[in-house]
Protein backbone atom coordinates (compact mmCIF):
# COMPACT_ATOMS: atom_id res chain seq x y z
CA UNK A 1 0.00 0.00 0.00
CA UNK A 2 1.14 3.26 -1.24
CA UNK A 3 1.90 6.08 2.05
CA UNK A 4 -0.17 8.41 1.28
CA UNK A 5 0.52 12.09 2.06
CA UNK A 6 -2.90 13.79 1.35
CA UNK A 7 -3.23 16.14 4.13
CA UNK A 8 0.64 17.64 3.27
CA UNK A 9 0.42 20.66 0.94
CA UNK A 10 3.34 21.39 -1.36
CA UNK A 11 4.34 25.00 -0.68
CA UNK A 12 5.25 25.55 -4.25
CA UNK A 13 2.11 23.77 -5.74
CA UNK A 14 0.09 27.15 -7.09
CA UNK A 15 -2.45 24.52 -9.13
CA UNK A 16 -5.99 25.04 -8.53
CA UNK A 17 -6.55 21.28 -7.38
CA UNK A 18 -4.26 21.12 -4.79
CA UNK A 19 -5.40 24.35 -2.98
CA UNK A 20 -8.89 23.18 -2.72
CA UNK A 21 -7.53 19.63 -2.29
CA UNK A 22 -6.31 20.56 1.13
CA UNK A 23 -9.56 22.46 1.74
CA UNK A 24 -11.16 19.15 0.94
CA UNK A 25 -9.21 16.91 3.18
CA UNK A 26 -9.25 19.26 6.47
CA UNK A 27 -13.16 18.67 5.85
CA UNK A 28 -13.52 15.06 4.87
CA UNK A 29 -11.25 13.29 7.71
CA UNK A 30 -9.11 15.75 8.84
CA UNK A 31 -9.29 15.33 12.59
CA UNK A 32 -6.79 17.87 13.84
CA UNK A 33 -4.55 16.42 11.42
CA UNK A 34 -5.11 20.02 9.43
CA UNK A 35 -2.16 22.59 10.04
CA UNK A 36 -2.65 25.49 12.36
CA UNK A 37 -2.78 28.01 9.23
CA UNK A 38 -5.72 25.73 7.78
CA UNK A 39 -7.39 25.74 10.87
CA UNK A 40 -10.22 28.19 10.20
CA UNK A 41 -10.98 26.58 6.93
CA UNK A 42 -11.34 23.84 8.98
CA UNK A 43 -13.93 24.86 11.42
CA UNK A 44 -15.44 26.68 8.04
CA UNK A 45 -16.05 22.57 6.99
CA UNK A 46 -17.00 20.87 10.15
CA UNK A 47 -20.67 21.69 10.05
CA UNK A 48 -20.86 20.21 6.79
CA UNK A 49 -18.07 17.30 7.31
CA UNK A 50 -21.42 14.79 8.46
CA UNK A 51 -23.35 15.15 5.71
CA UNK A 52 -20.95 15.58 2.78
CA UNK A 53 -17.97 12.77 1.85
CA UNK A 54 -18.75 9.95 2.54
CA UNK A 55 -15.90 9.30 -0.29
CA UNK A 56 -13.12 9.93 -1.12
CA UNK A 57 -13.80 10.14 -4.71
CA UNK A 58 -16.97 12.45 -4.28
CA UNK A 59 -15.11 15.09 -3.31
CA UNK A 60 -14.30 15.70 -6.79
CA UNK A 61 -17.78 16.91 -7.44
CA UNK A 62 -17.21 19.83 -4.67
CA UNK A 63 -13.75 21.19 -5.80
CA UNK A 64 -15.04 23.62 -8.82
CA UNK A 65 -16.99 26.00 -5.82
CA UNK A 66 -14.56 25.46 -3.45
CA UNK A 67 -12.05 27.36 -4.97
CA UNK A 68 -14.03 31.06 -6.02
CA UNK A 69 -15.56 32.58 -2.60
CA UNK A 70 -17.26 35.89 -2.90
CA UNK A 71 -15.54 38.44 -0.57
CA UNK A 72 -17.36 40.49 1.53
CA UNK A 73 -18.43 42.34 -1.01
CA UNK A 74 -20.48 39.66 -2.43
CA UNK A 75 -18.21 39.98 -5.72
CA UNK A 76 -16.48 37.25 -7.20
CA UNK A 77 -13.41 39.77 -8.18
CA UNK A 78 -11.04 38.81 -5.66
CA UNK A 79 -11.42 34.94 -6.37
CA UNK A 80 -10.91 35.62 -10.22
CA UNK A 81 -8.07 37.88 -9.64
CA UNK A 82 -6.52 35.34 -7.26
CA UNK A 83 -6.51 32.88 -9.76
CA UNK A 84 -4.86 34.86 -12.17
CA UNK A 85 -2.07 35.68 -9.97
CA UNK A 86 -1.49 32.14 -8.72
CA UNK A 87 -0.90 31.44 -12.92
CA UNK A 88 1.42 34.00 -12.93
CA UNK A 89 3.17 33.24 -10.75
CA UNK A 90 3.42 29.69 -11.49
CA UNK A 91 4.00 30.32 -15.44
CA UNK A 92 7.02 32.15 -13.56
CA UNK A 93 8.06 29.18 -11.99
CA UNK A 94 7.55 26.66 -14.45
CA UNK A 95 8.51 28.29 -17.84
CA UNK A 96 11.57 30.65 -16.43
CA UNK A 97 13.57 27.90 -14.11
CA UNK A 98 14.69 29.55 -11.23
CA UNK A 99 18.49 28.39 -12.22
CA UNK A 100 18.04 29.95 -15.36
CA UNK A 101 17.53 33.55 -13.71
CA UNK A 102 20.23 32.62 -11.23
CA UNK A 103 22.36 32.53 -14.39
CA UNK A 104 24.18 36.20 -15.32
CA UNK A 105 21.51 37.17 -17.72
CA UNK A 106 24.44 38.29 -20.16
CA UNK A 107 25.98 34.36 -20.02
CA UNK A 108 24.46 32.58 -22.78
CA UNK A 109 22.38 29.35 -22.02
CA UNK A 110 22.30 26.41 -24.25
CA UNK A 111 19.15 24.44 -24.50
CA UNK A 112 18.13 21.43 -26.60
CA UNK A 113 15.63 22.97 -29.08
CA UNK A 114 15.81 19.32 -30.89
CA UNK A 115 14.41 17.18 -28.43
CA UNK A 116 13.57 13.58 -28.45
CA UNK A 117 11.63 11.98 -25.68
CA UNK A 118 10.20 8.67 -25.04
CA UNK A 119 7.31 8.86 -22.52
CA UNK A 120 7.48 5.83 -20.46
CA UNK A 121 3.64 5.08 -18.94
CA UNK A 122 3.50 2.67 -15.73
CA UNK A 123 0.82 0.35 -16.70
CA UNK A 124 0.77 -1.99 -13.95
CA UNK A 125 -1.99 -3.07 -11.58
CA UNK A 126 -0.79 -0.16 -8.82
CA UNK A 127 -2.37 2.61 -11.43
CA UNK A 128 -5.46 1.47 -10.62
CA UNK A 129 -4.82 2.71 -6.92
CA UNK A 130 -7.60 5.18 -6.32
CA UNK A 131 -5.20 7.37 -4.24
CA UNK A 132 -5.52 9.96 -6.69
CA UNK A 133 -8.88 10.79 -8.54
CA UNK A 134 -10.44 9.06 -10.27
CA UNK A 135 -7.34 6.69 -10.13
CA UNK A 136 -3.66 7.55 -11.06
CA UNK A 137 -3.93 5.62 -14.33
CA UNK A 138 -7.08 7.94 -15.39
CA UNK A 139 -5.17 10.91 -13.86
CA UNK A 140 -2.06 9.92 -15.49
CA UNK A 141 -3.25 9.55 -18.75
CA UNK A 142 -5.44 12.96 -18.59
CA UNK A 143 -2.13 14.70 -17.89
CA UNK A 144 -0.25 12.98 -19.90
CA UNK A 145 -2.52 14.05 -22.68
CA UNK A 146 -2.19 17.39 -21.56
CA UNK A 147 1.94 17.61 -21.40
CA UNK A 148 2.01 16.02 -25.11
CA UNK A 149 0.17 18.99 -25.80
CA UNK A 150 2.22 22.06 -23.98
CA UNK A 151 5.34 19.81 -24.81
CA UNK A 152 4.70 20.19 -28.75
CA UNK A 153 3.41 23.89 -28.23
CA UNK A 154 6.31 24.78 -26.85
CA UNK A 155 9.05 22.26 -29.04
CA UNK A 156 7.73 22.06 -31.84
CA UNK A 157 10.62 20.93 -33.46
CA UNK A 158 10.60 17.87 -30.88
CA UNK A 159 9.87 14.35 -31.80
CA UNK A 160 7.74 12.07 -28.52
CA UNK A 161 7.54 8.07 -28.63
CA UNK A 162 5.19 6.38 -26.53
CA UNK A 163 6.42 3.14 -23.99
CA UNK A 164 4.25 1.83 -21.71
CA UNK A 165 5.19 -0.62 -18.49
CA UNK A 166 2.74 -3.96 -17.74
CA UNK A 167 3.14 -7.52 -17.36
CA UNK A 168 6.92 -7.13 -16.71
CA UNK A 169 7.63 -6.22 -20.39
CA UNK A 170 7.89 -2.90 -22.08
CA UNK A 171 5.27 -2.38 -24.84
CA UNK A 172 5.53 0.26 -27.52
CA UNK A 173 2.55 1.86 -27.72
CA UNK A 174 3.31 4.73 -30.14
CA UNK A 175 6.16 5.47 -32.48
CA UNK A 176 8.53 8.52 -32.39
CA UNK A 177 6.55 10.79 -33.72
CA UNK A 178 6.61 15.11 -34.42
CA UNK A 179 3.00 15.01 -34.96
CA UNK A 180 1.60 15.76 -31.75
CA UNK A 181 -1.71 14.42 -33.33
CA UNK A 182 -0.35 11.04 -33.51
CA UNK A 183 1.28 11.14 -30.15
CA UNK A 184 -2.27 11.72 -28.73
CA UNK A 185 -4.37 9.23 -30.87
CA UNK A 186 -1.65 6.41 -29.43
CA UNK A 187 -2.42 7.27 -26.34
CA UNK A 188 -6.13 8.29 -26.58
CA UNK A 189 -7.99 4.57 -25.72
CA UNK A 190 -7.58 3.95 -22.22
CA UNK A 191 -9.08 0.48 -23.26
CA UNK A 192 -5.70 -0.27 -24.78
CA UNK A 193 -4.06 0.43 -22.20
CA UNK A 194 -5.44 -1.29 -19.25
CA UNK A 195 -2.82 -1.55 -16.45
CA UNK A 196 -2.02 -5.19 -15.72
CA UNK A 197 1.38 -6.94 -13.63
CA UNK A 198 3.77 -5.87 -12.23
CA UNK A 199 5.88 -3.01 -14.50
CA UNK A 200 9.27 -3.99 -15.61
CA UNK A 201 12.13 -0.61 -15.74
CA UNK A 202 14.79 -2.29 -17.12
CA UNK A 203 12.51 -3.58 -19.98
CA UNK A 204 11.23 -0.20 -20.76
CA UNK A 205 14.21 1.72 -20.41
CA UNK A 206 15.87 -1.06 -23.15
CA UNK A 207 13.26 -0.12 -25.45
CA UNK A 208 13.28 3.44 -25.11
CA UNK A 209 16.57 3.51 -25.06
CA UNK A 210 17.08 1.06 -28.42
CA UNK A 211 14.50 3.90 -30.14
CA UNK A 212 17.00 6.68 -29.72
CA UNK A 213 20.23 4.91 -30.16
CA UNK A 214 20.15 6.34 -33.53
CA UNK A 215 20.04 9.66 -33.25
CA UNK A 216 22.20 12.37 -34.14
CA UNK A 217 24.23 14.01 -31.28
CA UNK A 218 22.63 17.84 -32.41
CA UNK A 219 19.11 16.59 -30.68
CA UNK A 220 18.33 15.29 -26.87
CA UNK A 221 17.52 12.12 -25.96
CA UNK A 222 15.44 12.33 -23.22
CA UNK A 223 12.81 9.44 -21.23
CA UNK A 224 10.14 10.82 -19.05
CA UNK A 225 8.64 7.78 -16.42
CA UNK A 226 5.83 8.05 -14.97
CA UNK A 227 6.21 5.64 -12.16
CA UNK A 228 3.42 4.57 -9.75
CA UNK A 229 4.77 1.29 -8.33
CA UNK A 230 6.75 0.62 -5.72
CA UNK A 231 8.20 -2.67 -7.30
CA UNK A 232 9.94 -3.35 -10.76
CA UNK A 233 10.55 -6.57 -12.25
CA UNK A 234 13.60 -6.96 -14.52
CA UNK A 235 15.35 -9.70 -15.92
CA UNK A 236 18.93 -8.44 -15.35
CA UNK A 237 20.70 -5.98 -13.58
CA UNK A 238 18.99 -2.56 -13.84
CA UNK A 239 22.42 -0.37 -12.82
CA UNK A 240 23.80 -2.05 -16.02
CA UNK A 241 21.11 -0.57 -18.27
CA UNK A 242 21.46 3.25 -16.19
CA UNK A 243 25.09 2.54 -17.11
CA UNK A 244 24.53 2.37 -20.53
CA UNK A 245 22.13 5.38 -20.16
CA UNK A 246 24.90 7.22 -18.70
CA UNK A 247 26.98 6.23 -21.54
CA UNK A 248 24.48 7.31 -24.11
CA UNK A 249 23.92 10.39 -22.99
CA UNK A 250 20.14 9.68 -22.06
CA UNK A 251 18.71 11.99 -19.78
CA UNK A 252 15.59 10.21 -17.55
CA UNK A 253 13.38 12.54 -15.45
CA UNK A 254 11.11 10.60 -12.65
CA UNK A 255 7.60 11.44 -11.38
CA UNK A 256 6.73 8.79 -9.12
CA UNK A 257 3.28 8.62 -7.91
CA UNK A 258 3.87 6.39 -4.94
CA UNK A 259 6.67 6.83 -3.07
CA UNK A 260 10.76 7.16 -3.40
CA UNK A 261 12.64 4.45 -4.47
CA UNK A 262 16.72 4.38 -4.38
CA UNK A 263 16.58 3.17 -8.34
CA UNK A 264 14.10 5.35 -9.33
CA UNK A 265 16.72 8.72 -7.97
CA UNK A 266 19.90 7.14 -9.02
CA UNK A 267 18.49 7.08 -12.56
CA UNK A 268 17.55 10.68 -12.49
CA UNK A 269 20.61 11.79 -10.42
CA UNK A 270 23.13 9.76 -12.77
CA UNK A 271 21.88 10.87 -16.09
CA UNK A 272 21.21 14.58 -15.24
CA UNK A 273 17.40 13.97 -15.11
CA UNK A 274 14.98 15.62 -12.88
CA UNK A 275 13.07 13.55 -9.90
CA UNK A 276 9.92 14.51 -8.23
CA UNK A 277 7.28 12.10 -5.87
CA UNK A 278 3.99 13.85 -6.63
CA UNK A 279 2.29 14.75 -2.91
CA UNK A 280 -1.49 14.98 -4.51
CA UNK A 281 -3.15 15.87 -8.03
CA UNK A 282 -1.88 19.70 -8.33
CA UNK A 283 1.61 18.71 -7.44
CA UNK A 284 1.64 15.79 -10.11
CA UNK A 285 0.24 18.03 -12.83
CA UNK A 286 3.03 21.15 -11.49
CA UNK A 287 6.20 18.26 -11.62
CA UNK A 288 5.01 16.89 -15.10
CA UNK A 289 4.75 20.60 -17.11
CA UNK A 290 8.26 21.71 -15.02
CA UNK A 291 9.75 19.14 -17.95
CA UNK A 292 7.86 20.52 -20.38
CA UNK A 293 10.67 23.53 -21.51
CA UNK A 294 13.93 22.45 -23.24
CA UNK A 295 16.69 22.20 -20.74
CA UNK A 296 19.74 23.98 -20.01
CA UNK A 297 22.59 22.37 -20.81
CA UNK A 298 24.99 22.92 -17.64
CA UNK A 299 28.57 24.33 -19.38
CA UNK A 300 31.31 21.84 -18.39
CA UNK A 301 34.02 23.70 -16.55
CA UNK A 302 37.49 23.94 -17.77
CA UNK A 303 40.37 23.50 -16.05
CA UNK A 304 41.60 26.88 -14.74
CA UNK A 305 44.95 28.47 -16.78
CA UNK A 306 44.07 26.30 -19.73
CA UNK A 307 43.07 28.31 -22.26
CA UNK A 308 40.61 29.77 -20.21
CA UNK A 309 40.74 33.19 -22.15
CA UNK A 310 38.37 36.10 -21.98
CA UNK A 311 36.03 35.70 -24.44
CA UNK A 312 35.63 31.81 -24.66
CA UNK A 313 33.10 30.95 -22.32
CA UNK A 314 32.17 27.58 -20.74
CA UNK A 315 30.29 25.81 -23.39
CA UNK A 316 31.70 24.02 -25.85
CA UNK A 317 32.02 25.09 -29.70
CA UNK A 318 28.82 25.41 -31.43
CA UNK A 319 28.17 22.58 -34.57
CA UNK A 320 26.76 23.69 -37.90
CA UNK A 321 23.88 21.13 -38.65
CA UNK A 322 21.89 20.82 -41.92
CA UNK A 323 18.07 21.35 -41.97
CA UNK A 324 15.66 21.51 -45.16
CA UNK A 325 12.64 23.56 -45.71
CA UNK A 326 10.33 21.18 -47.66
CA UNK A 327 8.00 22.38 -50.40
CA UNK A 328 3.94 22.12 -49.50
CA UNK A 329 2.50 20.51 -52.19
CA UNK A 330 -0.93 21.93 -52.46
CA UNK A 331 -4.05 19.61 -51.23
CA UNK A 332 -5.11 19.37 -55.26
CA UNK A 333 -1.91 17.73 -56.60
CA UNK A 334 -2.16 14.55 -58.30
CA UNK A 335 -1.81 11.40 -55.49
CA UNK A 336 1.45 10.09 -55.02
CA UNK A 337 2.94 7.68 -52.21
CA UNK A 338 4.76 8.80 -49.68
CA UNK A 339 8.24 7.51 -48.40
CA UNK A 340 7.02 7.36 -44.65
CA UNK A 341 4.18 5.30 -45.19
CA UNK A 342 3.72 4.36 -48.40
CA UNK A 343 0.52 5.76 -48.75
CA UNK A 344 -1.74 7.17 -51.79
CA UNK A 345 -1.81 10.84 -50.83
CA UNK A 346 -2.33 14.23 -52.42
CA UNK A 347 -1.35 16.45 -49.43
CA UNK A 348 2.54 16.05 -48.52
CA UNK A 349 5.72 17.78 -48.37
CA UNK A 350 8.68 17.43 -50.43
CA UNK A 351 12.25 16.90 -49.59
CA UNK A 352 14.12 19.69 -50.81
CA UNK A 353 17.41 17.63 -51.87
CA UNK A 354 16.06 13.98 -52.99
CA UNK A 355 12.27 14.94 -53.61
CA UNK A 356 10.94 12.63 -51.98
CA UNK A 357 7.28 13.45 -50.33
CA UNK A 358 6.94 12.91 -46.27
CA UNK A 359 3.72 13.20 -44.66
CA UNK A 360 4.62 15.54 -41.67
CA UNK A 361 7.23 18.20 -41.43
CA UNK A 362 9.18 17.81 -38.88
CA UNK A 363 10.84 15.07 -39.62
CA UNK A 364 14.10 13.33 -41.17
CA UNK A 365 13.70 12.52 -44.73
CA UNK A 366 14.02 8.58 -44.89
CA UNK A 367 15.70 8.73 -47.92
CA UNK A 368 18.51 11.25 -47.65
CA UNK A 369 18.44 11.75 -43.85
CA UNK A 370 18.08 15.07 -44.30
CA UNK A 371 16.33 17.61 -41.12
CA UNK A 372 13.13 18.67 -42.47
CA UNK A 373 11.97 21.47 -40.55
CA UNK A 374 9.17 24.42 -41.75
CA UNK A 375 10.48 27.84 -40.54
CA UNK A 376 7.28 28.98 -38.28
CA UNK A 377 8.48 25.93 -36.07
CA UNK A 378 12.24 26.85 -35.90
CA UNK A 379 11.49 30.14 -35.49
CA UNK A 380 8.59 29.18 -32.78
CA UNK A 381 11.62 27.20 -30.42
CA UNK A 382 13.47 30.48 -30.42
CA UNK A 383 11.46 31.87 -27.17
CA UNK A 384 13.23 29.68 -24.91
CA UNK A 385 16.21 31.02 -25.57
CA UNK A 386 15.32 34.57 -24.65
CA UNK A 387 12.38 34.74 -22.46
CA UNK A 388 10.58 37.14 -21.45
CA UNK A 389 11.07 38.72 -18.06
CA UNK A 390 8.97 38.42 -15.49
CA UNK A 391 6.90 41.31 -14.74
CA UNK A 392 7.16 42.84 -11.40
CA UNK A 393 3.84 43.64 -9.94
CA UNK A 394 3.52 47.78 -9.00
CA UNK A 395 2.83 47.55 -5.44
CA UNK A 396 1.83 51.53 -4.83
CA UNK A 397 0.10 54.13 -6.62
CA UNK A 398 2.82 56.37 -6.29
CA UNK A 399 4.88 54.26 -8.51
CA UNK A 400 2.67 55.13 -11.26
CA UNK A 401 4.53 57.60 -14.48
CA UNK A 402 2.37 59.92 -15.55
CA UNK A 403 -0.12 59.69 -18.65
CA UNK A 404 0.02 56.00 -18.69
CA UNK A 405 -3.32 55.37 -18.03
CA UNK A 406 -4.72 52.10 -19.78
CA UNK A 407 -2.47 48.59 -20.47
CA UNK A 408 0.47 49.40 -23.26
CA UNK A 409 -0.62 46.34 -24.80
CA UNK A 410 -4.87 46.08 -24.46
CA UNK A 411 -5.48 49.80 -23.97
CA UNK A 412 -8.10 48.68 -21.73
CA UNK A 413 -7.90 51.00 -18.38
CA UNK A 414 -6.44 49.82 -15.31
CA UNK A 415 -8.92 48.53 -12.61
CA UNK A 416 -9.93 50.90 -9.65
CA UNK A 417 -7.25 50.28 -6.40
CA UNK A 418 -8.22 46.96 -4.80
CA UNK A 419 -7.53 46.04 -1.11
CA UNK A 420 -5.56 42.87 -2.31
CA UNK A 421 -2.23 42.90 -1.39
CA UNK A 422 -1.10 39.53 -2.48
CA UNK A 423 2.62 38.33 -2.95
CA UNK A 424 2.27 38.71 -6.77
CA UNK A 425 -0.96 40.30 -7.16
CA UNK A 426 -0.41 44.13 -7.62
CA UNK A 427 -3.65 46.32 -5.79
CA UNK A 428 -3.45 48.62 -8.64
CA UNK A 429 -3.36 45.66 -11.30
CA UNK A 430 -0.33 46.98 -12.98
CA UNK A 431 2.37 44.21 -13.98
CA UNK A 432 5.57 46.42 -15.55
CA UNK A 433 8.70 45.25 -17.66
CA UNK A 434 12.06 45.57 -16.22
CA UNK A 435 13.44 46.57 -19.19
CA UNK A 436 11.06 49.19 -20.50
CA UNK A 437 9.29 50.12 -17.62
CA UNK A 438 5.35 49.87 -19.66
CA UNK A 439 2.60 48.77 -17.35
CA UNK A 440 0.44 46.03 -18.71
CA UNK A 441 -2.34 44.65 -17.33
CA UNK A 442 -2.67 40.98 -15.32
CA UNK A 443 -4.25 39.52 -18.64
CA UNK A 444 -2.05 40.69 -20.99
CA UNK A 445 0.87 39.68 -18.50
CA UNK A 446 -0.28 36.20 -18.75
CA UNK A 447 -0.65 36.33 -22.47
CA UNK A 448 2.78 37.83 -22.99
CA UNK A 449 4.61 35.11 -21.25
CA UNK A 450 2.71 32.23 -21.58
CA UNK A 451 1.58 32.67 -25.97
CA UNK A 452 3.33 35.62 -27.11
CA UNK A 453 6.80 35.57 -25.78
CA UNK A 454 7.72 38.83 -26.57
CA UNK A 455 7.78 42.06 -24.67
CA UNK A 456 5.31 44.45 -27.01
CA UNK A 457 6.78 47.28 -25.34
CA UNK A 458 10.36 46.70 -25.66
CA UNK A 459 10.33 43.73 -28.34
CA UNK A 460 12.32 41.54 -26.47
ZN1 LIG B 1 3.57 9.00 -44.98
ZN1 LIG C 1 15.47 13.73 -48.65
ZN1 LIG D 1 -3.82 44.62 -21.28
ZN1 LIG E 1 9.27 45.39 -22.20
Amino acid sequence: MAPKHNDRMDIDSDSDISIDFEHTTSKGKGKGRAKAGDKRKADKGKGKAKDTQAYTWEASFTRSWDTVQEDEAGSLQTSVEDLLARGRRRSCLIFIPRHDILLAPAAAIRRTIIRHLVLILDLSASMMDRDMRPTRFDLMLQYAREFVTEWFDQNPLGQIGVVGMRAGLGERIGVMSGNPQEVLKSIADRHKMEPTGEPSLQNAIEMARGSMNHLPTHSSREILLIFGSLTTCDPGNIHDTLDSCVKNKIRISLVAIAAEMKICRDLCEKTGGQFGVAMNEGHFKDLLFELVPPPAQRPTPRPLGAGAGATTNTNPAADLMMMGFPTRLPDASPPSLCVCHSEMKSQGFLCPRCLSKVCDVPTDCDICGLMIVSSPHLARSYHHLFPVKPYDAVQDEEDIPDGSKTCHACARPFPEKTANAKEGISPVGRYRCPDCGQDFCSECDVLVHDVVHCCPGCGK
